[in-house]
């Protein structure tokens, strides 16, 4: 009994990590359906041009983290069902209880459908596993597609590019990063990456891939073509629900929690990519770290509701360094932007009153803009 968490994600090992720090007796159980291993998620779309191979970028095996946190691994054992009356977990092996389940499940990736006989050669990397197969498949290779202008799209294209290969990026946005910053922002990366010699098909779609010869052949809505040795998507991640709606937790976008973490089932919490919290989805590191502080404290007798500070993302694409905190959803307000000498971009999304309500900072002078501005943006959880 005690704690069990599925998912030994940064959310799984972070939490428990925090748990630890309250309570060094509680019982922790992590279950993971893959092999355990602690690593940096975020490298994976910057490991190319750093050498990295998946082995290079494990840090601790499940048994390494085990030992660190005073914690039972259980690795290789997906959870197949959540009975919340009975606190019980079903697995593909056996059934586990608990007084307190977290949920650090994830996100998916998007599957577009696309035509084509090779479409099913389409990669996506947001695992571990994923980029150990990504680098098996370009290994000689010198051309790549890149599916997606967003941010990990433009990060793995400027991995790629700095690492020899021609990339192409297809997507259907105006330009890139549309989702996070503006068009003068967007423009600015896109000309860094450009004079990399990164390629852009903007304002359309892949319909097929197709097999030609050793290649691939892409082709566009627009009706163009391009030749390419890989195919890479990297349209999107949503919150992976399945586990938590199969057992009738409410869900939404994501898992719905409330500031304590809590989903709508007694002693059932969850957090990281699989969540939504005050209908917010943010699949990234800093609120992770936020809610674990706080999720360690509450399943240790301190209920505790957590609040994030503003937290600028670092897009890393070092050809145009890239820092971004959009406006929340809904915030009434006008980008205005400011061209800087070194041809980057910084822009604020403001309100009718003055207040800062987001920012798009492209180029390294108007990143070094960041600090000042963060203090005056406001928390995305008070
Ligand atoms: C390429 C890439 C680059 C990124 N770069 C940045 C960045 O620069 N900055 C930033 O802030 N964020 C970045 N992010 C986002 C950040 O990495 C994620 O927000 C974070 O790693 C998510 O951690 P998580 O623990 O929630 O999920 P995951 O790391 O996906 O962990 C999910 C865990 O759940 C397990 N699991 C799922 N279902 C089951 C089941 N049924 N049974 C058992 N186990 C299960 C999985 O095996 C895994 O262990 C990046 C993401 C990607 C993909």
């Amino acid at each position: 009994m005690g704690v069990l968490i599925i998912g030994t994600g940064l959310a799984g090992y972070t939490v428990a990590r925090e748990v630890r720090k309250h309570d060094d007796a509680i019982g922790i159980t992590l279950v993971t359906a893959d092999d355990g291993h602690n690593y940096s998620k975020p490298m994976l779309s910057n490991g190319f041009a750093k050498g990295k191979s998946a082995d290079g970028l494990r840090q601790q095996s499940a048994e390494q983290m085990a030992e660190a946190l005073g914690v039972t691994v259980r690795t290789h054992t997906r959870v197949t069902g959540i009975d919340t009356a009975a606190k019980r977990v079903r697995t593909d092996t056996d059934a586990l209880d608990y007084d307190q389940l977290v949920l650090a499940v994830g996100a998916k990736q998007l599957v577009l459908p696309l035509d084509g006989d090779a479409a099913d050669d389409v990669m996506r990397v947001n695992t571990l596993g994923e980029y150990a197969h990504f680098r098996n498949q370009i290994e000689g290779a010198s051309r790549v597609a890149i599916m997606g202008p967003g941010l990990i799209g433009c990060e793995f294209a400027n991995d790629l590019a700095n690492g020899g290969f021609q990339c192409d990026v297809i997507g259907p946005d105006n330009h890139p990063l549309e989702r996070l910053m503006p068009e003068p922002a967007g423009r600015a990366l896109q000309g860094a990456l450009a004079a990399l010699g990164v390629q852009f098909h903007l304002g359309t779609v892949v319909n097929a891939v197709n097999q030609d010869g050793e290649a691939y052949r892409v082709s566009l809505a627009n009706g163009s073509e391009i030749l390419a040795d890989a195919v890479l998507s990297a349209v999107g991640l949503v919150p992976d629900i399945e586990l938590a709606r199969e057992a009738g937790l409410e869900t939404a976008r994501g898992i719905r929690v409330n500031r304590e973490l809590a989903t709508s089932a007694d002693g059932v919490y969850a957090l990281g990519d699989c969540v939504e919290i005050d209908g917010l989805v943010m699949p990234y590191v800093m609120p992770i770290m936020h809610a674990a502080r706080a999720l360690g404290a509450t399943l240790t007798g301190t209920p505790t509701a957590v609040t994030m500070p503003a937290m600028p993302v670092a897009v890393k694409t070092p050809a145009h360094p890239v820092v971004v905190a959009p406006p929340a959803p809904g915030a009434e307000g006008t980008w205005q932007c400011e061209s800087q000498e070194d041809g980057g971009v910084l822009a604020r999304h403001v309100a009718a009153d003055g207040s800062l309500l987001g920012v798009a900072l492209t180029g390294s002078m108007a990143v070094k803009q960041k600090m000042a501005l963060q203090r005056e943006l406001p928390p995305v959880l008070s």
